[in-house]
């Protein structure tokens, strides 16, 4: 977010009983990371940066202690004390300073924090959380140790698991995710949002059995080629993977590759359909600044890739579009919602809408979430499931004596 001004002000209120303190601060010349090893912590365990983006929008964070636990970090370099106060930190576009400069626009809460915005986003906090005032709005990071992180991860991307053991070869999954693309948002200061971009996590309280999962397996990765391998996964694959290099050719490696997955449709084969109208479709495009032809009236698919699914789609009438099926998926779920949720699927007009009728859900690279599920009722073990959605990795465990050392323990055989 580009700032306004090296004038403007951002404030930090600190609250306390019958009394406000007002802080008039500068905005920071950069992220309150910048300075920082993504991988430095307090403790030598590894942990994540982990930015809320789903409290972008908040013009306001306000904290409150939860128990004795909780500490505050008024500023970069001062030290933790102990609060029973609110904390408020607002984004101001105002340039009046009141108050004294501290020079920062950053608060660090340590403990147990309950930390609420004003776009209705709570978060009851026990990590390291960062505070951070923009000129147009507030960030909320925080320091997830990696355990935790795989747990928060498992209890939003596979809440609804049955099996113990797919739970297990999805917390490998997330882990080795994590090291692998670790500081993706570095230059923004992070390492992961906690959107779907990354992978999305649950603030709130973590039932047992996701812990239980991350702890059981814990420090534990899949390799391949001495580096920890892409685990993607998705929901749903309807019956056939999909290679990597289909959609990601830089990222075409040998354990994803597009293969027949017996589980999911082990109890049939789950569709879904979706009903398009004309201008849906024109609107959807055009919100990705993709015009289609004048007076079109036809979406033909041009051609297939080796797994089944669509690769390219053909909207004809003055002139004809050619689109790739996952620009075109991606458009239409921008703007309408997960309406296309694979591109496993045919297409037909009927009763003057665009008829798509398909199987699965995601892109289909890696582990199939629901056939993991499967796997497991069906008792295979997590190495198993592991072996089968990324045939040719190898399972390590992490050193305890250097987080950086991942030992290789036990080779996962190839299908
Ligand atoms: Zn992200
Ligand atoms: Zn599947």
């Amino acid at each position: 977010m580009q700032r306004q001004s090296a004038t403007a002000v951002l404030s930090i209120l600190i609250l306390t009983a019958g009394c406000l303190t007002t802080l008039a601060i500068r905005p920071r010349a950069q992220s309150p990371f910048a300075a920082q090893d993504p991988a430095e912590t307090h403790s030598g365990q590894v942990e994540f940066l982990v930015r809320m983006v789903s409290v972008r929008e908040a013009k306001f964070l306000r904290a409150s202690p939860l128990d004795a636990s909780a500490r505050l970090i008024p500023c970069h370099g001062c030290s933790a004390r102990r609060t029973e106060s609110l904390v408020e930190l607002r984004a101001s576009s105002s340039d009046v300073i009141a108050g004294q400069s501290s020079g920062t626009a950053s608060v660090t809460l340590v403990g147990a924090w309950r930390i609420c915005s004003d776009s209705g986003r709570i978060v009851n906090s026990s990590e390291r959380a960062v505070l951070t005032a923009e000129l147009d709005h507030v960030d909320l990071t925080l320091a997830v140790p990696e355990e935790e992180y795989v747990a928060r991860v498992l209890a939003s991307e596979a809440s609804n698991f049955r099996s113990d053991e797919a739970l297990k070869a999805m917390a490998v999954a997330v882990r080795t995710y994590a090291v692998r693309f670790r500081g993706r948002h570095h230059t923004q200061g992070f390492d992961f949002c906690d959107s779907t971009h990354c992978q999305a996590l649950r603030l709130g309280s973590v039932p047992p059995r996701f812990h239980a999962a991350a702890q059981s397996t814990a420090g534990q990765l899949l390799w391949y080629g001495g580096s920890p391998a892409s685990t993607y996964y998705f929901l749903d694959c309807g019956g056939t993977t999909e290679a990597a290099g289909q959609d990601w050719p830089e990222r075409s490696t040998p354990y994803l590759v597009a293969h027949a997955d017996p589980y999911c449709v082990l109890h049939g084969r789950a569709d879904w359909t979706a009903s398009l109208t004309h201008d849906e479709i024109t609107q959807a495009l055009a919100e990705l600044k993709i015009q289609t032809p004048a007076a079109w009236s036809a979406i033909t698919i041009v051609s297939h890739r080796p797994s089944g699914r669509v690769r390219l789609l053909k909207i004809s009438g003055a002139t004809r579009l050619l689109i790739s099926a996952s620009r075109f998926r991606l458009a239409v779920n921008r703007a309408m919602g997960e309406k296309i949720r694979s591109d496993l699927y045919e297409v037909s007009e009927r009763e003057g809408q665009f008829v798509f009728h398909g199987y699965g859900a995601g892109h289909g690279i890696g582990l199939c979430q629901k056939g993991a599920d499967v796997m497991g009722i069906s008792g295979k073990t997590y190495r198993e499931i592991l072996a089968f959605y990324y045939p040719g990795t190898i399972l390590g465990t992490t050193s305890p004596e250097a987080d950086a050392t991942h030992q290789i323990s036990q080779s996962i055989s190839k299908r």
